[in-house]
């Protein structure tokens, strides 16, 4: 018999089909609503990565508040998704719900700065350091136009990314590597255009196949995470980041830090508890509470090229902006929670949770004699299928087993527990509390229990 990541099929399948079963059973009213609402959607879902969750139907939620969820059903569960990460604050956290409904009645976007403007720059660079900042909607935005910039300040075409990668659906970065080649991912709809006139894959911990790439004298910047949290979790090797940086300086390439997930390391993500030295920083998703708004900034040398060649262009588009970004309800909501939300004293609980949540998860993994291992950066912890540590994209491509990952997602959540669908992602906010956390210990030696 061979073994899935460890497990018997035939448990494994088990399993699955008893989850399943429950979870039907459990959500009759969410299954009524779907029939009469979804149809409106194409292929029946609002965003289409909700056909991602391994649930055989939606939970349709009522409500949600710091680390819990209620759905129609009356099921209220531990939160540790947290919406992928717009969430890691909690669910409304207090001070930013009470900034929405300050600002509710003072107008929703006007293209013209509010003092909470003012103010949410100068927080920007106390939490995250001396860059010159921008406020976009998406992380993805910010990425594009952290890419414009770089482009524009070194005349170069491509950005280098490294392999398993995500940075949003910014089209530059969606290439692969496929036997050492660069090559645009099979997976994307639509794409005629070859992607590797624009950009190149190296492999994540690897400098020399970094230098490699740099060696050619076209990459504008490297856009990489501090940790790749997007393909399972892969730590970067010690010197990895020193590496990078000097490689970076000694090709011309900019270094572009993108915190959108790393932002659970710490206070300033991290880049501030590293000192990593980017010349353009980037996060999103959670920095206003949960409120769509991402930032970028330029360090001063940056923005000095890019003063330059922003003279030097002629006038018309630049490529950059959207209409409703930097308007004053992202401000009211970055500033409270810049100043209120996102504090060292947040962050110290849910470092302390998390590490007691890595322990156990660790634990109940060795006793039942997996594969498999639990990994962490910050508030962010992984279990992973598969042994590790993990050093690359490619290691951690064959690490996912998703047929173990979807069973186990379905089970953890009829126990009360959800987790980040597409990877096996947990993070811990403010709101989140130890019972909670051994709420999800309990469940997951519970289903490691019906699994071997
Ligand atoms: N950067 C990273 C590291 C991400 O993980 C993501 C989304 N998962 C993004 C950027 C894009 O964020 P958004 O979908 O909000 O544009």
């Amino acid at each position: 018999m061979t073994l899935i990541a460890g497990i018997d099929p035939a448990r494994l399948e088990a399993l699955r089909s008893r989850e399943a079963a429950r979870f039907v059973a459990a959500h009759p009213k969410s299954a009524a609503a779907l029939a009469r609402g979804a149809g409106n959607y194409l292929d029946g879902v609002p965003l289409h990565w909700m056909k991602d969750w391994p649930m055989p139907h939606l939970p349709v939620v009522e409500s949600a508040k710091g680390a819990r969820i209620t759905d129609i059903d009356g099921h209220t569960i531990h939160d540790f998704c947290l919406g992928d990460t717009g969430s890691m604050f909690g669910h409304s956290p207090p001070p930013v719900a009470r900034a929405i409904k300050a600002q509710a009645g003072r107008g929703l976007t006007y293209m013209l700065p509010s003092e909470a403007a003012l103010e949410a720059g100068r927080l920007l660079t106390a939490t995250f350091g001396a860059f010159e900042w921008q406020i976009a909607t998406t992380a993805t935005d910010a990425n594009r136009f952290a890419l414009r910039v770089a482009r524009a300040v070194t005349g170069r075409p491509k950005v280098l990314v490294f392999h398993g990668c995500y940075h949003g659906t910014v089209d530059d970065a969606m290439v692969c590597l496929e036997n050492g080649v660069t090559v645009n991912r099979p997976g994307l709809l639509g794409q005629v255009a070859d992607l590797t006139q624009l950009a190149v894959a190296a492999e994540f911990n690897d400098l020399a196949s970094v230098e490699a790439a740099l060696k050619a004298g076209d990459v504008a910047a490297i856009l990489t995470e501090p940790v790749m949290t997007n393909s399972c979790m892969v730590l970067p090797a010690p010197g990895f980041h020193e590496g990078l940086r000097a490689l970076a300086t000694q090709y011309g390439a900019l270094l572009i830090i993108d915190e959108t997930h790393t932002i659970s390391s710490g206070h300033g993500g991290y880049t501030r508890v590293h000192g990593l030295q980017p010349d353009i920083f980037v996060v999103g998703k959670c920095v206003a509470g949960g409120i769509p708004t991402s930032v970028w900034g330029l360090n001063a040398a940056t923005a000095a090229r890019y003063h330059k060649a922003n003279a030097a262009r002629a006038s018309g588009h630049s490529g950059m902006g959207t209409t409703l970004s930097a308007n004053p309800m992202q401000f009211a909501c970055l500033e409270a929670t810049l100043s209120q939300v996102m504090t060292p004293g947040a962050y110290a609980h849910m470092e302390s949770l998390a590490e007691t949540l890595q322990q156990g998860l660790s634990k109940a993994i060795a006793q039942h004699n997996l594969p498999w291992h639990a990994i962490r950066v910050g508030a962010r912890v992984e279990f992973i299928c598969a042994p590790g540590p993990l050093k690359n994209g490619t290691e951690a491509a064959l690490a996912h087993v998703h047929a173990v990952e979807s069973a186990v997602h379905v089970a953890l959540l009829n126990r009360g527990c959800l987790i980040a669908p597409f990877h096996n992602m947990m993070l811990i906010s403010p709101a989140t509390r130890a019972p909670q956390v051994r709420a999800l210990i309990r469940a997951f030696e519970e289903v490691l229990e019906a699994l071997t």
